[in-house]
């Protein structure tokens, strides 16, 4: 197909290539989002206009009650007062007056803009409090900057935020998107979402599959091309974006859809049937969530067990650390919505790295997936852990839940982690709180260090999830968000599959259960290899699942444990593929 052509009446059509990051085909308008609040501006006022500086000031504070109340609503009908709570919280900080007359003051004395006056005012108060020894105050500054940031944007109105009107049925091109905004577009309908930066691995990408929204990512200029309201299609799988698409293009793509259509008739038909494979070996395909909004789409793939509740979802949602209770409310949410014989496997919180909260206990590092992450985080701040760890178990009493350990990298930070576990399990036992006395406790494989002692780690817990995201980030040392270097972020490279092996030989010697829950557990031209490497279950953004369920119904274990075998000798990680692909393909030719 070609990159540009004209038809009648139309402007050329522009094909774009990115990583394709959610799968799907669609087509729409573009909503390009530029300025992101980056540099303030700082510019002088006139005498005369200095009152209506101010009153543009007072308008933004106005503006930003408006929004926070009726946030807050939404919140206390959607989910529940508790979680609103926080936006209570918020506008006591609008209420503060000596932010807003030290504002004003500001403004008349200095003669410069609201939101640069602002800005050093609010900044002034943020490290105030972030200096005290207090942990209840620190934890104003959360608010404080939320609100701070909320004020700025409605004086400088460039925010994706405040555009979430405009979004639905269109496509967001923007340069790059955090977690949470990501998470939030699943109430604006958004059509697709284009980025600059980011991989496949990225946890916007990842959030975006778990929605089931088409992503490409790591298009380096699409903001650039791209123009407000240009007709756009895209195909998610790909990475393929077409701006004024073709009447060609748009013949190919619907012949696509039609033979997509005719595979996804193929896997309806197959329906009813068992997990087992063609030779009767059984395999389970458990969901990747992040909070109760994901469950619909579980029921949507006949899928009933979750292999990983991202809990951190609930934080970000929230951009706080939510109590023990409101915890609990969200994970039973969950939990008694999977049936009492599948598993949820819920993980503790895996903060850090690019999932950020804005508080004062998460300050900004230069290395940050290298950093103060996850179960490093957690162990650090063990009030905080042991409240999630109480919430999680106050939610076993069906007997079908796990936890898991993210980021493990030594023996000792396991027991660690194990021992704050016992101390949150006595806290309950003092209460009188029933829970689940034999929980199984597993940690997820997902750095080389874990892999190399995974034969120590098996001895301690009651099964492994191996993560492939950061698996192949930290084995190949590629930042799994940096589209500069994706090229390098290779999943085929032998060095990741032979760490997937090694890891389901330890947790088989020590007799326990191995799953996968990386994104190779859900792609397609892996699934054949996990299983016939002896993978227990594959837990994936359900998107995919499907295709896999179909796939490995429709081979044998002895055939995929062949394919393992010999892709586990290759050195060549483009042979690999080749292999892997060509696996995937005969199944569907048959
Ligand atoms: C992984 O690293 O593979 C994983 C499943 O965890 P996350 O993507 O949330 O880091
Ligand atoms: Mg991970």
């Amino acid at each position: 197909m070609s990159g540009e052509q004209t038809t009648q009446n139309q402007r050329p059509e522009i094909c774009l290539h990115g990583i394709g990051a959610s799968p799907g085909i669609v087509r729409g308008k573009a909503f390009v989002f530029l300025a992101r609040k980056s540099d303030l501006p700082c510019f002088k006022i006139r005498p005369e206009r200095i009152e209506t500086e101010v009153r543009r000031f007072h308008a933004a504070v106005a503006q930003t009650r408006r929004q926070i109340q009726a946030l807050g609503d939404e919140m206390r009908s959607r989910v529940g007062a508790l979680e609103a709570s926080i936006f209570d919280a918020h506008l006591l900080v609008l209420d503060d007056p000596a932010v807003i007359n030290k504002t004003d003051e500001a403004i008349r004395n200095s003669r410069l803009n609201a939101e640069h006056c602002f800005n050093s005012v609010a900044g002034k108060y943020i490290d105030f409090f972030s200096s005290l020894d207090d942990s209840f105050l620190k934890e104003r500054v959360t608010d404080i900057r939320d609100v701070t940031e909320r004020i700025l944007r409605n004086l400088t109105g460039k925010t994706l935020d405040q555009a979430s009107e405009y979004l639905q049925d269109h496509i967001v091109v923007s340069e790059n998107l955090t977690p949470s905004e990501t998470i939030g577009f699943e109430k604006c309908q958004v059509r697709a979402i284009l980025t600059d930066t980011g991989n496949h691995t990225s946890h916007a990408a990842i959030f975006a599959r778990t929605l089931g929204i088409p992503a490409v990512v790591g298009l380096r200029n699409a903001t650039l091309k791209i123009a407000q309201e240009d007709d756009l299609l895209i195909d998610g799988s790909q990475g393929i974006v077409y701006i004024n698409p073709s009447e060609k293009t748009i013949e190919v793509y619907e012949k696509i859809a039609s033979r997509q259509s005719e595979i996804d008739m193929r896997i309806a038909a197959d329906a009813g049937k068992d997990d087992v494979t063609l030779d009767g070996h059984r395999f389970y395909l458990e969901a990747n969530i992040s909070g109760k909004e994901n469950l619909e789409s579980l029921d949507k793939a006949k899928i009933t067990a979750v292999g990983l509740f991202r809990s951190e979802g609930i934080f970000m949602r929230t951009n706080s650390f939510p109590d023990e209770e409101a915890q609990f409310k969200e994970y039973s949410a969950v939990t008694e919505a999977i049936p009492s014989n599948s598993n949820c496997v819920i993980r503790t919180l895996d903060i850090g790295g690019d999932k950020h909260i804005s508080s004062s206990l998460m300050p900004p590092e230069t290395n940050p997936f290298m950093g103060f992450r996850a179960i490093r985080f957690c162990l650090e701040f063990k009030d905080i852990f042991k409240e999630q760890l109480r919430a999680i178990l106050r939610t076993s009493t069906r007997k079908n839940v796990r936890i898991m350990f993210p980021m493990i990298s030594s023996l000792r930070e396991l027991l660690a982690a194990k021992e704050v576990l016992e101390e949150a399990k006595s806290d309950l036992r003092s209460r009188d709180v029933p829970f689940d006395e034999n929980i199984s406790v597993g940690a997820m494989i997902e750095l080389p260090a874990a892999v190399a002692i995974s034969d120590d780690l098996a001895k301690h817990v009651d099964f492994f999830s191996i993560g492939t995201n950061d698996l192949t980030q930290y084995m190949l040392a590629v930042d799994r968000g940096n589209s500069k270097i994706s090229y390098l972020y290779d999943s085929f490279h032998p060095a990741v599959l032979r760490a997937i092996a090694k890891t389901i030989n330890s947790a088989h010697e020590a007799k326990i259960w191995c799953a996968v829950c990386g994104e190779m557990a859900g792609t397609a031209v892996f699934a054949p290899f996990l299983i016939g490497c002896g993978a227990d279950a594959l837990s994936m953004s359900v998107l995919n699942a499907s295709l896999i369920r179909y796939n490995l119904r429709h081979s044998k274990l002895t055939d995929m444990q062949a394919l393992a075998h010999e892709v586990l000798q290759e050195g060549d990680p483009r042979r690999i593929q080749e292999r892997l692909e060509h696996f995937c393909k005969n199944i569907m030719n048959a």
